[in-house]
């Protein structure tokens, strides 16, 4: 049997990142709430520290480690946001940290994660299983794993979003937040059925990539390929186990959302709100304006999970 995390679990992650992770503001906007008939509480993770919600993981996985585990140092993979993440905590805390990295990423993330002081590993995503090697470089080195969701200081670091929204706004009926290996899903639903029981709850994931979707209908973790989508946060091949459990649990159901619905999505925050959000951090607003759900005179929270898009593929994607 797992453990499964608990809210308390997110209440302590709460206190570890006191002082060290931002509190995101709640952000309002008359056209959202006119256009859907709703009041919409947009949670912005895309001004968290390191520009995603991965931050609130990550550190709160590496502040409860022990002596050892801090002087060996922390291993992760990652193409995005998880990356930066953990080395920005390392960095923090004084760990060293190792990351591997596909050949193929974005130059500018690397630099990012070589920016914060970890070594950067590369690999050929399409030679090599990268949790293999991870694993075998973790054994040889004594460095402790955190994986990008599957983990759970990871999901009630990711929790601690949805717990500050419903702190500052109280009770919704309605919690949309983009899915992809489940973890700030998973953290959110503890948070939600907690403070706020009666809130629906969704996960919002590519159309493209609907492991997720297949997964919380079916019952059994469903496996799919890497996904074609704009959405790279949520190019996830299949739900963890951790973070399977806790959404089939706590979780209402799992939708989706399209490329062309995320690209309105994000015209609709750069033109409206003047805030650049993700591709990935688009999807749970897509799903509020297209999945056809009864939100008229409901209070709708709505994560904006990240920002992190260079302003020429925003550009190229606006344009296209
Ligand atoms: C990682 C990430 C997601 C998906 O989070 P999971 O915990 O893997 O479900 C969503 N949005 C952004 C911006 C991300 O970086």
């Amino acid at each position: 049997m797992l453990t499964l995390p608990t809210y308390q679990d997110v209440t302590a992650a709460a206190a570890r990142l006191q002082g060290h992770a931002h509190r995101t503001p709640v952000w309002r906007s008359r056209t959202a709430d006119e256009r859907l008939g709703a009041s919409v509480f947009f949670k912005c993770e895309n001004f968290q520290r390191m520009g995603a919600f991965k931050f609130r993981g990550a550190f709160n996985a590496l502040s409860s480690f022990s002596a050892a585990q801090r002087q060996a140092g922390v291993i992760s993979f990652s193409s995005g946001n998880h990356a930066q993440a953990i080395a920005l905590s390392a960095r923090l805390l004084g760990i060293p940290a190792t990351i591997l990295m596909p050949l193929d990423a974005p130059p500018s993330k690397i630099e990012a994660t070589r920016g914060y002081g970890a070594e950067v590993i590369l690999f050929d995503r399409y030679k090599c299983d990268r949790e293999a090697m991870t694993r075998e470089l973790a054994e040889q080195r004594g460095l402790t794993l955190i994986p990008p969701y599957d983990h759970t200081d990871v999901i009630a670091g990711q929790g601690t979003a949805a717990k500050e929204l419903l702190d500052e706004v109280g009770a919704l009926d309605v919690l949309l937040v983009p899915l992809g290996g489940g973890g700030l899903l998973a953290g959110s639903a503890l948070a939600a059925r907690a403070l706020s029981p009666e809130c629906q709850v969704y996960g919002v994931e590519p159309l493209a990539g609907n492991d997720g979707q297949q997964s919380f209908r079916s019952g059994a973790i469903v496996h799919i390929e890497t996904p074609h989508t704009i959405a790279d946060g949520a190019q996830t091949q299949h739900l963890g186990q951790y973070t399977f459990a806790v959404i089939r649990r706590d979780v209402n159901d799992v939708l989706t959302a399209s490329d062309a619905q995320l690209v309105e999505a994000m015209r609709f925050f750069g033109e409206r709100m003047k805030m650049l959000v993700e591709p990935t951090g688009c999807l749970g607003f897509a799903a509020a304006c297209h999945a056809g759900l009864q939100l008229a005179g409901k209070r709708v929270g709505v994560i904006i999970s990240g920002g992190n898009v260079d302003l020429r593929r925003f550009g190229e994607l606006l344009s296209a």
